[in-house]
């Protein structure tokens, strides 16, 4: 048992309809603390027919809800907020318990997370659309910014909790009902905002949560159902291809949040301390388990052994270990599954000539720890060069003239986040421009927030979350022209 303030924010049950309910076929599944392996609890096991339950209980609730003016939306919103706030704590631990995070990490993607619905709770009552001058004298011309209906929203499990604010908050304050399925590694996070969002108060169906360990008889339904409009995924590209295939015969809009492949480019003038903070920070955090971790460290010649020398005392200076003990900064990896993967691809790098300096293989920790490891002389041939790491290692490429270093790293189908560092002020804007990622960061590697928008080029995704953009991706613009005025 979890040693939380409030209890009752556990549950063991999925939420549909404003009910606490098992799953139709009676099925459960366990959830695991990947730190030490022990089981933390057991939680309904849904699947199609749960997911139509809860499909109908949103379009039933949807008329009400659109209805609803958008200062009363924004009230519930702001509610959810302030209950996540004052459960920070709890919803941090329960959170480091599923997932693995250090506690630190978890309670600034709590705190990330409630921001998303403050900041939607505050655009709820910004929806606008426009009054165009008109083709002709005898009419009036508008559009009309309407919400889109029922949205299905899949979320993964290296952000349990801020993943699914990020989808939920701006649907909801669109007037939209949302029916979710969280990862079947992370449910509990996910059922905690639940109960939160039944104590603020949102309508039976507006919110449903659906835990799951087959994600494919889920998704099928979310994608095959007709009263479901929108589907968000935020996941691998993988699966975001296959839910987009899935969701053509019902034409539903879909906004796909998939995976990166970000460079991290460190020019010869560039500030090396800020560089090296950067690097370590969007290498190691959540265990290299983001979406936006740097997989590839480009680091130009003539500082490149340097770099090196620093960041191998850098990652010495690590401490992995279970997440809520005291001065942990790396948690373990997910599953076994992630080790396997990480393990892969460090093999294939030194099989063919990267040199491990630090790390290298799994942790004495056990369980799904895995070194935190550099490997130098990595070239474009290895595995990690084109795959997502998702796991600790930091491979240093050599690169010599910034047109090369720019070729590297637009040299992949992803496109989700780069970043760089330079002293030139020419070089800031030519390489900003010319990298193919919906996210730069120059000279600045933390740049995400609620304000700015955030998603994907390429195949790392379609559409934007957060920011004055994000809710637009849950609004039809609607053209009404009155005539025979
Ligand atoms: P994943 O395997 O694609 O899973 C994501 C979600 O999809 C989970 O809820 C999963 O359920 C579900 N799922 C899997 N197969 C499905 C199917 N056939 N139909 C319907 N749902 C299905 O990805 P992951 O390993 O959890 O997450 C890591 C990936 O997410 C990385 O590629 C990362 O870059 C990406 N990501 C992107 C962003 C972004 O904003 N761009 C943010 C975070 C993560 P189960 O858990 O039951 O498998």
């Amino acid at each position: 048992m979890l040693n939380l303030k409030d209890q009752s924010l556990l549950r063991d049950s999925g939420y549909i309809a404003g009910e606490w309910v098992g799953a139709d076929s009676g099925k459960q599944f366990d959830v695991f603390n990947p730190a030490t392996g022990e089981k933390i609890t057991s939680v309904p096991d849904m699947g199609g027919a749960d997911a139509r339950r809860a499909i109908d209980a949103a379009e039933s609730a949807w008329a009400e809800w659109r209805a609803m003016p958008a200062r009363k939306r924004s009230k519930l919103l702001r509610a959810w907020h302030d209950l996540i706030k004052a459960n920070a704590e709890d919803l941090a631990l329960i959170m480091t318990s599923e997932q693995g995070k250090p506690s630190k990490e978890a309670f600034g993607e709590i705190l990330q997370g409630a921001s998303f619905v403050e900041w939607f709770a505050e655009e709820a009552k910004r929806i606008e659309g426009d009054i165009i001058v008109p083709a002709a004298n005898d009419r009036r011309e508008f559009v009309l910014k309407q919400p889109v209906g029922v949205v299905a929203a899949i979320t993964p499990w290296n952000f349990p909790s801020s993943m699914i604010t990020r989808k939920i908050s701006p649907a909801l304050a669109a007037g939209c009902p949302v029916v979710l399925k969280p990862a079947e590694d992370t449910p509990l996070s996910a059922l905690a905002l639940a109960e939160l969002a039944h104590r603020a108060g949102f309508p039976k169906g507006v919110i449903s949560i659906l835990p799951a360990s087959h994600g494919a008889e889920v998704g099928a339904e979310f994608t095959s159902n007709a009263k479901v409009r929108k589907l968000s995924f935020t996941g691998s590209t993988e699966v975001g291809k296959l839910l987009m295939r899935q969701s053509a015969d019902t034409v539903k809009k879909v906004s796909l949040e998939l995976g990166g492949n970000a460079p991290f480019i460190v020019f010869d003038d560039a500030d090396i301390k800020a560089a090296l903070s950067g690097a370590m920070t969007m290498k190691f955090i959540n265990a290299g388990q983001t979406c936006i971790c740097a997989n590839r460290i480009l680091v130009q010649d003539g500082i490149y052994d340097k770099f090196v020398e620093q960041m191998q005392q850098a990652v010495a200076n690590l401490n992995p270990g279970h997440g809520v003990e005291e001065g942990v900064n790396m948690g373990p990896l997910i599953n076994q599954k992630a080790l396997d993967k990480v393990e892969g691809l460090v093999a294939d790098a030194v099989d063919q000539g990267a040199k491990v300096v630090h790390g290298g293989k799994r942790h004495a920790l056990g369980q799904t720890f895995y070194e935190p490891t550099v490997l130098t002389e990595v070239s474009t041939d290895m595995k990690v060069f084109s795959n997502e790491i998702f796991g600790p290692v930091a491979g240093l490429y050599r690169f010599s003239s910034e047109e090369e270093a720019v070729k590297l790293a637009n040299d992949t189908p992803y496109g989700l986040a780069a970043y760089f560092y330079t002293q030139d002020m020419g070089r800031l804007w030519r390489v900003g421009e010319a990298l193919e990622y919906g996210m730069v960061g120059a000279n600045e590697a933390r740049f995400t927030n609620e304000i700015m928008p955030f998603g994907g080029m390429k195949e790392s995704g379609i559409g934007r979350e957060g920011s004055k953009y994000g809710i637009e991706e849950y609004l039809e613009a609607k053209y009404l022209c009155l005539g025979g005025i």
